[in-house]
């Protein structure tokens, strides 16, 4: 059973789209993870796990709400695109406080939503961060993020009840704390809450004191949209047009909408008289299907196929369709220092602050936030209950 403790810090960030200024809340584990792989038994991949969420359940069973892992290939396990075996990793969440979606978000849910807390789900990050090798100072980053399964649903019975939304919606209520008291069935409800913090830290005295979080956090409602309103958001995202005025392009035929596509389903399956909708878009939660010219086939454009079939503006129409209508893109950090990452997020800080301290302030916050973690290890987590 996991005790982590987790640390909240909160900051503002300058959006990169909207140039605003963003509430973030930080959960930082307040121990590092010790990384071990669980191998295949051919040895050729390696999966670890860092955060496990619980859900509530009547028989007295644990059962996972989710399994917060990542891993690949054994070539790629090798402390540069994952954590090398036994690496002590630091496990970080990050969550945007106005509920909008998190630009690397887990659940990489599309931009059209189908329920008004939709971007809630969509809201909060999973970040890791290791050093290449131990000692070598060199730290490294990633996201965790869905990848497969994309298109699950947790009851077919619920147009759109798509399990990373739902299991988005269950760890935001898990991250803040807030009680799971919602109607709907087919969205499991955590058991308990993420072990929780709040770092205060007074930068005149240069400490850090540790309470329980008390900033209220606002959950959305579950209301479905109107068709009429996920209708916008498709004009909004430009996902509108209609099969008579798709332009096929490269592809010979096509018989699929733009999400069936999407989906790798080669044609529409029709129900019922109405001509403008397919299957899986109403099962999707959709009003209608979009067919967008010149889209590629999904086999041609995916992961292990990649761009290099197709050229640069045939990749920009896949990825706006994609992030419209099926899953946000995948956060690139290979290659990427934490220390990058850190002055690029400092630079958007610092020009969202117009009281932003000078340098030498900058250097004894620091120096604050030190000595918390230095208390910190002194804290027993077991005894935080
Ligand atoms: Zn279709
Ligand atoms: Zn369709």
């Amino acid at each position: 059973m996991e005790k982590a403790l987790f640390i909240r810090t909160d900051y503002v960030v300058r959006d990169h789209d909207s140039g605003k200024s963003v509430e973030m809340a930080e959960f930082r584990r307040h121990a590092t993870k010790t990384i071990t792989y669980n191998w295949k038994s051919d040895q050729t991949r390696g999966q670890a796990h860092v955060v496990e969420v619980y859900g509530s359940s009547t028989d007295g069973k644990k059962s996972h709400i989710h399994l917060f892992s990542f891993g690949g290939q054994t070539d790629d396990i090798d402390g540069i695109k994952n954590p090398a075996p036994g690496a002590n990793v630091q496990v970080v969440f990050e969550a945007r406080l106005d509920g909008k979606a998190h630009k690397n978000s887990w659940a990489r849910l599309p931009s059209v939503g189908i329920f008004k807390n939709w971007d809630q789900a969509n809201s909060f990050a999973l970040r890791i961060e290791w050093e290449t090798k131990e000692g070598s100072g060199l730290w490294r980053y990633k996201y965790l993020q869905t990848t497969v399964r994309l298109h699950l649903r947790t009851d077919e019975d619920v147009p759109g009840s798509l399990s990373r939304y739902a299991k988005g919606i269950a760890i935001i209520h898990w991250l803040f704390g807030v009680s799971p008291d919602w109607d709907e069935s087919w969205i499991q409800k955590p058991a308990a809450s993420m072990r929780v913090l709040q770092a205060e830290y007074n930068f005149m005295t240069q400490s850090v004191r540790f309470v329980k979080p008390t900033k209220t956090y606002n959950a959305l409602s579950f209301a479905r949209k109107s068709g009429q309103s996920i209708a916008l958001q498709m004009e909004q995202f430009n996902v509108t047009q209609r099969r008579e005025d798709c332009k096929l392009g490269v592809t010979i035929k096509r018989n699929n909408c733009d999400l069936c596509n999407f989906f790798g389903s080669a044609s529409c399956t029709k129900e019922g008289k109405d001509e403008r909708i397919c299957t899986l878009c109403r099962e999707w939660g959709l009003p209608f299907c979009s067919w967008s010219s010149y889209l590629r086939p999904f086999s041609a454009m995916n992961a292990y196929n990649p761009i290099s079939v197709a050229t640069a503006d045939d990749a920009a129409i896949y990825r706006r369709v994609e992030a419209a209508l099926w899953a946000s893109p995948i956060a690139d950090t290979t290659g990427m220092t934490l220390e990058q990452h850190l002055v690029s997020m400092q630079d958007a800080a610092g020009t969202v602050d117009d009281d932003s301290d000078d340098e030498s302030d900058d250097e004894s916050d620091d120096e604050g936030m030190d000595e918390g973690m230095d208390e910190l290890k002194s804290i027993d987590s077991d005894d935080m209950e």
